[in-house]
């Protein structure tokens, strides 16, 4: 098998690289062509998996690529961006056929629940596993959602539960294979492209919570130039990661533990998502009775 018949075979299929609306030409020319009309704006972003780094050695490769495509179209739910399209870039140590089908199945199943199909990309071997996604997603010309819109006296919100990401992680580097309870959140986190549809026309800043909702809390302070207090009492946190690690851990995990792909956002008032704290002057975050230092938190 060539590299053309490898392309065609696991990432020319149907139910991966379909068309829509906007696609011109996808898969099989030297660009992939969009025809966005004029009214929209084309946001995208690009992200890039290394094996051993972003997701432990040995992982399913069915879950390897659902989790690639909802770290990507995460950020275009930042954005309130629909997804239009992505494109892949891979490098794999050997053609190995059954792992090709299982990683190009795990594709199909996201690029069909998003609506996103794969419509390009480059394929190279190399010594280790690494994935490039850039996703593609419109909105109406300037309504996309940005870090810096945040004003003293909104309120801050997130989309739902923080910390099972973070919580996952020491499940699955000890059992790679692992994908159900929490480490289902790890391989399966949901893009929340639904939700910021629901919410953009409120929301006055957002971002995907990827990094821990203190670090990324402060991206938006820092954008906005505004600070913010967050209640850490109102922190939505499963059941699952309570019953699993106590609410002490849960709540460190919700605060400083990333891959929750949540979005937070500001807003003056919004009938969706959870609300934390609200939006003051100054320049960062502060958490009700917590002590943010350097790279984590003290107390309790
Ligand atoms: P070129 O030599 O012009 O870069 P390639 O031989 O790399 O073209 O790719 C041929 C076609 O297959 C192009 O349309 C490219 O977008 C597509 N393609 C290559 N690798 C991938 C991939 N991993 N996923 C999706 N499409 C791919
Ligand atoms: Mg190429």
């Amino acid at each position: 098998m060539n590299e053309f018949q490898l392309i065609k075979r696991f990432f020319q299929q149907p139910n991966l690289a379909f068309s829509n609306a906007y696609l011109r030409q996808g898969i099989g020319d030297d660009c992939a062509t969009f025809n966005i009309p004029s009214e929209y704006d084309l946001h995208l972003s690009l992200d890039t998996l290394v094996e051993g780094v972003h997701f432990p050695f040995h992982a399913n490769p069915f879950d390897i690529a659902t989790r690639s495509i909802a770290v990507s179209i995460s950020d275009l739910a930042a954005m309130a961006a629909v997804p239009i399209g992505f494109t892949l870039g891979i490098t794999l140590p050997s053609k190995d056929e059954a792992w090709l089908k299982h990683f190009s199945d795990g594709l199909a199943q996201a690029a069909e629940f998003y609506q996103c199909p794969l419509i390009g990309g480059d394929t190279t071997k190399g010594p280790s596993l690494v994935i490039s996604l850039q996703v593609h997603g419109i909105t109406k010309a300037g309504e996309g959602l940005k870090r810096s819109g945040a004003h003293v006296g909104d309120k801050v919100y997130v989309s739902s539960n923080l910390g099972d990401g973070a919580g996952a992680l020491p499940l699955v580097l000890k059992e790679p294979r692992l994908n159900t309870g929490l480490a289902e959140e790890f391989y399966k986190p949901i893009a929340q492209i639904e939700f910021s549809q629901k919410i953009k026309d409120h929301a006055t800043s957002c971002l995907d919570v990827s990094d821990g909702l203190i670090q990324d809390l402060n991206h938006i302070c820092t954008a906005s130039n505004v600070g913010m207090n967050i209640n850490p009492d109102l922190i939505p946190l499963s059941q699952l990661l309570v019953e699993t690690y106590g609410s002490e851990q849960a709540l460190k995990y919700a605060l400083t533990g990333g891959d929750d792909y949540q979005l937070a956002y500001t807003a003056k008032h919004c009938d969706h998502g959870i609300c934390i704290g609200e939006v003051i002057a100054g320049g960062r975050v502060n958490v009700l009775g917590v002590d943010i230092i350097e790279g984590g938190f003290q107390h309790f």
